[in-house]
C-alpha cells in the first residue's frame, strides 16, 4: 500500500512524463497547470516538491473526468482520500461536505434558514464558520422541498398496478433541496410521456465527500444507494438522474472496475485462461505511467492478447437478453493488472454493474422513447434564444447532447450549444464555495462567462445544478435544466 505522498509523487512522474495534458487541460483544470508548475520548478531549482505542495495539488482535483486516464484520477482521489484518513477532515469541510444534512436541515425551516443565510450580520459570520468565501453567494431555500412535493403527490410510493414503463427518479441533492422545479418538471414530462414515476427516499451520490477525500461518509452513501436502486432494477425500475454528476457516479464511477472482479468473471464465463470484459468497460493504463489515452490503450488490447466475441446475455431488468460485444483478454498477461481494487471494491461489484447498466440520463431516456417513436412530441411553441452548456459530467457519460435533439423538437425556439471542452463553469462542486478557492473557481469560469456574453442568449440552460449555481454568481442571465424548457413546452401545447 502506497501513502498518499508517493501516490501524488506517482502521479507526478506518469504525468509529467507523458506531458499529454500540458497544454491540453491547462484551462479547465486547476491541477494539471500546478504539476507542471511544480515539476519545472523542481527540474530548474532543484528545490523539491514538498509534502504540503502534494496535498494541495491533490486538492485542485475535482474528478471532473475530463482529463484522459482513469487510473491518474483514481490514484489523485485515493491520494486525497489516504490524507484525511491520515490528517482528518476541517470541520468546516465536514459540515459543507454533506450537501444532503445542509439540504434536510435547511429545507425543514427555509424561511428562517433565509433569514440566517441572507442576513447582513448573520450570513458573513455563517460564511466563515463554515468556511465559505465572503464573496460567494449563497442559494436560497424553496418554501418546499422536492421530497415533501412527491410525498404529497403519492409519488414516494410504489405504483399500485404495473404499468408498461416505470422509472425510479433520482433527482440528486441539489434538485431534492434548492431547485425542486427541476424534479417537479422532470415527473411532469415523464407522465406526460405515460411512464409511472416513482420517488424513493434517497441519499446523496457521494461525490461531493468523495471529492473531500471522505471515504466513510462516502462509502455509507454509495453502499445505501447502490443497495436500494439494485432492488428496484430487479424489480422492473429503469433508474432515471436528471443531474449529470448523480448520473456520472451511477452510470461510471461506481462500476470503475467492478467488471474485472471474480463474481464478474465467473457471471460472464471467464475462467483459468481468459478475462471477460464488455467492450465499453472502463480502460485503465495497462503500465503503470503509461498514458491510458482511448488510442493507445486500444492499440496494446488491440494485440494479439485480446479478440471479441458477442454474446446474449440477460437483461438485468424487464427480462429478456441482448447482445453485448465482450473482449477475451489473456488472464496470465491482464489478470495481474485489472483488478476491482479500486474506491468501492467493497460494495457487490455485480450491484454496482447491475445499478450502473441501468441508469439513464433522463434526456438519454427520453431521446430513446423518441427514437423508438414513444415520445409525445406535442410540444407548443417557445420562443427565444437560448445557449446550452452541456456540463463536464454529461460528456463522461459518452451519450452526446440528448438535450440538444429533444429541445430542436420544440417550436420557435433557437438554441445554440457552448463546446463543453473549451470552457469550464469553475464551480467544481463545493470547491468554488471554499474560501481559498473562490479567486481561482471565478478566474477559470470567466472565459465561458465571455462566451455566453457574447452569444448575449435571452436564456442559459445546462442540466447541471452545480454550474447553475456558478451562473447565478457570475451573470445575470436566468438559467433552465432543459428539462424545464420541455416541460413548459408541453404546457404551452395546452394554452395554444
Ligand atoms: S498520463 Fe494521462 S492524465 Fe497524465 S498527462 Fe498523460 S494523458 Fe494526461
Ligand atoms: S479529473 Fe478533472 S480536475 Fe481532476 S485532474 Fe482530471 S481534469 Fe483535472
Amino acid at each position: 500500500m502506497h501513502d498518499a505522498e508517493h501516490l501524488m509523487r506517482r502521479v507526478i512522474d506518469a504525468c509529467t512524463d507523458c506531458d499529454c495534458c500540458r497544454y491540453t487541460m491547462d484551462t479547465n483544470c486547476l491541477f494539471f497547470p500546478e504539476i507542471y508548475r511544480l515539476w519545472d520548478r523542481e527540474k530548474e531549482t532543484g528545490e523539491r516538491i514538498t509534502p504540503a505542495e502534494l496535498r494541495h495539488l491533490a486538492d485542485l482535483c475535482n474528478y471532473c473526468a475530463l482529463c484522459p486516464c482513469p487510473d491518474i484520477r483514481e490514484d489523485i482521489i485515493t491520494a486525497k482520500t489516504l490524507f484525511i484518513d491520515r490528517d482528518g477532515l476541517a470541520p468546516c469541510i465536514r459540515t459543507l461536505e454533506d450537501v444532503e444534512r445542509v439540504g434536510k436541515l435547511c429545507g425543514a425551516a427555509p424561511r428562517l434558514a433565509n433569514f440566517l443565510l441572507q442576513g447582513q450580520i448573520t450570513g458573513p459570520l455563517i460564511k466563515k464558520a463554515a468556511g465559505i468565501n465572503a464573496k460567494r453567494k449563497l442559494p436560497v431555500f424553496p418554501p418546499e422541498s422536492f421530497p415533501a412535493w412527491a410525498h404529497k403527490r403519492k409519488l414516494s410510493q410504489k405504483p399500485r398496478t404495473n404499468p408498461r414503463r416505470k422509472v425510479a427518479y433520482f433527482a440528486g441533492c441539489t434538485a431534492q433541496y434548492l431547485f425542486p422545479d427541476v424534479g417537479q418538471a422532470a415527473v411532469d414530462v415523464l407522465e406526460r410521456n405515460r411512464i409511472a414515476v416513482y420517488v424513493p427516499e434517497q441519499h446523496c451520490c457521494g461525490m461531493p465527500s468523495m471529492l473531500e477525500g471522505d471515504r466513510e461518509l462516502t462509502l455509507r452513501f454509495a453502499e445505501r444507494t447502490v443497495l436500494l436502486l439494485a432492488d428496484l432494477v430487479d424489480d422492473g425500475y429503469a433508474v432515471v438522474c436528471s443531474c449529470p454528476t448523480c448520473g456520472y457516479m451511477l452510470k461510471n464511477a461506481l462500476a470503475e472496475f467492478a467488471y474485472y472482479s471474480q463474481a464478474y468473471q465467473d457471471f460472464a464465463g471467464g475462467d483459468e485462461r481468459n478475462m471477460i470484459i464488455p467492450n465499453k468497460a472502463p480502460a485503465p493504463a495497462a503500465q503503470p505511467g503509461q498514458c491510458g489515452m482511448p488510442a493507445p490503450y486500444q492499440a496494446t488490447f488491440g494485440g494479439h492478447h485480446m479478440s471479441r466475441k458477442t454474446v446474449e446475455m440477460a437483461k438485468a431488468a424487464g427480462g429478456g437478453t441482448r447482445k453485448i460485444e465482450l473482449r477475451v483478454l489473456d488472464k496470465s498477461i491482464y489478470g495481474k493488472i485489472l483488478k476491482d481494487d479500486g474506491y468501492f471494491a467493497g460494495i457487490d461489484p455485480l450491484k454496482r454493474i447491475k445499478v450502473a447498466e441501468n441508469t439513464h440520463d433522463l434526456g438519454e431516456y427520453l431521446l430513446g422513447l423518441h427514437h423508438r417513436g414513444e415520445l409525445d412530441t406535442r410540444l407548443g411553441p417557445h420562443p427565444g434564444r437560448k445557449a446550452y452548456y452541456p456540463p463536464c459530467h454529461l460528456r463522461e457519460q459518452e451519450i452526446g447532447q440528448p438535450y440538444l435533439e429533444l429541445l430542436g423538437l420544440v417550436p420557435d425556439l433557437a438554441m445554440e450549444a457552448i463546446q463543453s471542452t473549451a470552457y469550464c463553469c469553475g464551480i467544481a462542486g463545493i470547491m468554488g464555495f471554499k474560501r481559498d478557492f473562490h479567486k481561482a473557481s471565478i478566474q477559470m469560469g470567466s472565459r465561458l462567462m465571455a462566451k455566453i456574453r457574447q452569444i448575449d442568449p435571452d436564456q442559459l440552460v445546462t442540466d447541471c445544478l452545480s454550474c447553475r449555481l456558478q451562473f447565478n454568481q457570475m451573470s445575470a442571465y436566468p438559467v433552465q435544466h432543459p428539462i424545464e424548457t420541455l416541460s413548459q413546452a408541453y404546457q404551452n401545447t395546452e394554452v395554444k
